[in-house]
């Protein structure tokens, strides 16, 4: 296991740096304040100079090294994050809370992407087309896009920064990672298994600090070609705005407000597995967190006695502990956050049934923990159930049909991911169809997505890109049309 304090520095040119600040940050456990996790600098533009100044110097090898023996590399650190999956899950559960179980398969999804990742660079396929002309060919093939800046956030510290990380790699592109301030021993500890696999120098450069500060200069900096950002749509409005002036390529993964749909017709004991575990897990903190539960009116009340039993029962506690099955909140910010939408909740006339206020548990008073919450009386144009909260927070909106179901599901400014519980096909396909989201699951909740499928959304959840699987490979690389005359 990782000794903690650990002291993280800026991985810049293969060397471990402090930054040209002396200003030095430190991470928390949020299951207990009083224990610092990481110190780790606060870094500016200086340091985002050196750092592209060597991303651009190993792109010249890089892109010139064939994809299949890029793909080598990245399949060597699934490897190692294999036999350090449970240093890097504990790790995580200390630095930003999730329950071990959610660590693991943070991990998990690291190893998978590495392994998908490594099957693209024998698979990066072109086109060829017939030629208008006689003795001529005419083909495409992908070329990297340079060097890129992946902008990551805390509540997937290891998956995430893989899904930007290792296809940027694999299609030859050389990267600046700038990971979330809460999590900047998770990102330590994952650079420290991409050197051991035998990362070149140069190829993969972190730069830890504030966003307003290290991540504004990365994204302004004229040596940067693309920017891959997950985080807020506020945020991710500004990186757009900024790479638009700037003329990068972007890709942005933001916010969600996903619901899930329970038909008169559902199974509602898997519906409730699924409402639990998509409300609560990760503590509400996903972009796909579920929200807002869509109940037909004829199975509102039995649903929600189910339901909150299940809750009442859920285990809060510290993520390191084996039987937590809700951890805390990631920290203080957050926490005023879920607050804040509490009182907003309650001014527009919501009813708690269960939570609603920061745990009271003697056990637990130095940590950020709120109680799993939720609330009834919901209708589609309240606050509560447009806006993205980001915590243990569940909103109940009553419907009377299908056709109303989908309409308040797609009435929010965000598409990401959705679900839909019935036993009828006919509207599950009529769901596929009618659903605004970039993801929709008939018969599971809004969370759990596969590393080698697209991930992403329409409306204010991002900009039309999607993350993993091969749409990854339509990110990372730019196409190049050849004309061969002969
Ligand atoms: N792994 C998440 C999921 O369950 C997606 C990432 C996120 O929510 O930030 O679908």
């Amino acid at each position: 296991m990782v000794t903690t304090p650990l002291t993280c520095l800026n991985y810049i040119d293969g060397e471990w740096l402090a930054a040209k600040s002396q200003a030095i940050l430190e991470s928390r456990n949020p299951a207990d304040w009083r224990e610092v996790i990481a110190t780790f600098p606060s870094s500016g533009a200086e340091d985002v100079d050196a750092a592209v100044m060597a991303a651009s110097k190993a792109y010249h090898n890089w892109r010139l090294t064939p994809a299949p023996a890029r793909a080598e590399f990245i399949y060597r650190i699934g490897e190692i994050l294999l036999q350090r999956k449970e240093e890097l899950a504990y790790l995580m559960s200390q630095e930003m809370g999730k329950p071990l179980a959610e660590a693991r398969g943070d991990v998990q999804e690291g190893i998978d992407c590495a392994i998908y990742s490594a099957g693209e660079g024998r698979r990066m396929f072109g086109q060829t087309t017939p030629s208008e002309m006689p003795n001529k060919f005419a083909m495409t093939v992908r070329s990297p896009v340079g060097v890129c800046a992946l902008i990551t956030p805390w509540n997937f510290p290891v998956a995430i920064p893989c899904w930007k990380m290792m296809p940027a790699l694999v299609c030859g592109n050389t990267v600046i990672l700038k990971p979330a301030k809460d999590t900047p021993a998770c990102a330590t500890l994952l650079v420290e298994i991409f050197q051991q696999a035998g990362l070149p120098n140069g190829l993969v450069n972190l730069v830890h600090g504030h966003g307003d500060e290290v991540g504004q200069a990365l994204i302004e900096h004229p040596g940067i070609n693309l920017v891959s950002f997950t985080g807020s749509s506020q945020t991710g409005a500004e990186v757009g705005a900024t790479c638009g002036r700037t003329f990068k390529r972007v890709c942005l993964e933001l916010g969600g407000k996903n619901a899930q749909i329970v038909m008169d017709d559902a199974d509602l004991e898997l519906a409730l597995e699924g409402a639990i575990w998509g409300a609560f897990g990760t503590t509400g903190q996903r972009c796909t967190a579920t929200s807002r539960l869509i109940l037909h009116r004829d199975i509102k009340e039995k649903f929600t006695a189910m339901l909150l039993d299940k809750t009442r029962k859920l285990r809060l506690g510290k993520g390191t502990e084996s039987d937590t099955e809700v951890g805390p909140l990631v920290n203080k910010s957050q926490l005023e956050r879920v607050s804040y939408y509490l009182e907003v909740a309650h001014n527009e006339g919501a009813k708690v049934l269960i939570g609603g206020k920061v745990c009271t548990d003697e056990q637990l008073k130095h940590g950020f923990f709120f109680e799993p919450t939720i609330l009834n009386h919901v209708t589609p144009d309240m606050r509560v159930a447009r806006e993205e909260i980001f915590g243990p927070v569940v909103t109940l909106i009553e419907v009377s049909s299908f056709e109303e179901a989908i309409k308040v599901l797609n009435d929010t400014p965000y598409g990401l991911s959705s679900s839909v519980y019935t036993s009828d096909v006919n509207r599950a396909f009529q769901a596929m169809r009618d659903i605004e989201a970039g993801i929709t699951y008939i018969n599971g909740p809004t969370i759990g997505a596969e590393v080698h499928l697209p991930f992403g959304g329409v409306k204010q959840t991002g900009n039309g890109h999607r993350e993993a699987g091969s749409a990854a490979i339509d990110v990372f690389t730019e196409w190049k049309t050849v004309y061969v005359d002969f």
